[in-house]
């Protein structure tokens, strides 16, 4: 039995939710970012005969929260507690409205994030030594190397089996997702005054020209649906900060999302040979698709809660589960249901997160 009724549940993560939206936990606020990790460390250490393991790579904070003396739990709740910029501090609340809470990082993934601490807290008080972990991450967002990434790579994190409420949506549960590529694009010119620019070479002109030619090989790629490889650029930049001067260098960042058989390092060698040797190519992030093998216990339990039908889904986005598929841990991915992600008015709904929150307990309380 558990121990909260359900208006209790409700009322404590949609609480949990809104607390952690007040805090700007973004990559350019790092004082913010340490102040939400400190909160949910908090939050854990104040648990009955639960012991939280602390680590931090590259100024990155993270945490493994478990029961005493394990090591290595059957099973791993993901949360990261990053969330997307936005330039002005006083979007970062929350307002509830329509059975839903409004505000930045409330869909990916504070709402989760709660939902994931809550069930934590309830399982270990209805099973002190159940096998279940909780790792909180703080870089999600930018790719997660120093996150997950670095736990198991570095630090031996493992499971027999990951929950992470990331992507897919209370009835589709994520079954493969997509590679992803960010490659840094520079290009180099002569900087001379603008009004002569025939005596120098305009890297921002050479650089619109590559992007073109590799969006026109990305388009080529195009079937139906949206399985197939993408390409968005998505920063310019120059050292230039005058207009009548042509600047010396450009860059761009193309944010690459692709399905099987692509793989990172052949997609890397096309974009060479469409870009030709004047220019410069640097991998900043690269990943291969993920299959992510969710148990079939894991989709009954989503139907009996939801006494809906849930279905298996591909997913355009990727998260931390690159980092733990490829190792044979199965994912299990779902979420309340969450909408204008990434934007100051995201949302998540609240009686979704209720059922997330039984869900989880109900197939954690089978497993565990
Ligand atoms: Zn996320």
């Amino acid at each position: 039995m558990a121990i909260y009724g359900k208006k209790d549940v409700k009322e404590r993560i949609v609480a949990l939710t809104r607390d952690l939206i007040l805090i700007p936990s973004t990559v350019s606020r790092p004082v913010e970012r340490l102040r939400c990790y400190e909160f949910i460390k908090n939050h854990l250490e104040a648990l009955d005969q639960i012991k939280v393991r602390e680590y931090e790579s590259k100024g990155i904070p993270s945490l493994l929260a478990t029961a005493e003396g394990i090591n290595k739990p059957k099973i791993l709740l993901c949360g990261h507690l990053d969330v997307i910029d936005h330039p002005d501090k006083a979007s970062y609340h929350s307002v509830v409205k329509e059975g839903r809470i409004y505000g930045p990082g409330s869909g990916d993934m504070k709402g989760a994030l709660a939902i994931l601490l809550e069930v934590f807290r309830n399982i270990h008080s209805q099973k002190p030594d159940a096998s279940l972990g909780i790792a909180i991450t703080s870089d999600e967002e930018s790719g997660g190397a120093s996150g997950i990434g670095f736990l198991v790579a570095r630090k031996g994190l493992s499971c027999k089996s990951a929950i992470i409420p990331d992507g897919g949506s209370l009835n589709e549960i994520t079954v493969e997702e997509k590679g992803i590529l960010h490659l840094k694009i520079s290009s180099y010119g002569h900087p001379v005054h603008s009004a002569r620019p025939w005596l120098g070479k305009n890297p921002i002109q050479e650089l619109m020209g590559g992007i073109i030619k590799v969006q026109s090989y990305f388009d080529s790629l195009k079937t139906e649906g949206h399985w197939y490889p993408t390409c968005a650029v998505t920063i310019i930049s120059t050292e230039n900060k005058t207009i009548n001067r042509i600047p010396s260098q450009a860059q761009a960042v193309l944010d690459i999302r692709f399905p099987p058989p692509f793989k990172v390092d052949s997609l890397t060698s096309k974009i060479k040979e469409i870009l030709g040797k004047n220019y410069g190519i640097e991998k900043i992030l690269g990943a291969g698709p993920t299959h992510l093998s969710p148990d079939p216990l894991y989709q009954k339990i989503t139907e009996e809660v939801t006494g809906k039908k849930a279905v298996f889904i591909r997913d355009d986005g990727g998260s931390d589960a690159r980092y733990l598929a490829p190792r044979g841990i199965p994912v299990m991915m779902s979420r309340p249901i969450v909408g204008n992600l990434h934007a100051e008015d995201e949302w998540v709904d609240i009686d979704s997160m209720v059922l997330l929150y039984e869900i989880y307990e109900r197939y954690l309380l089978n497993k565990l």
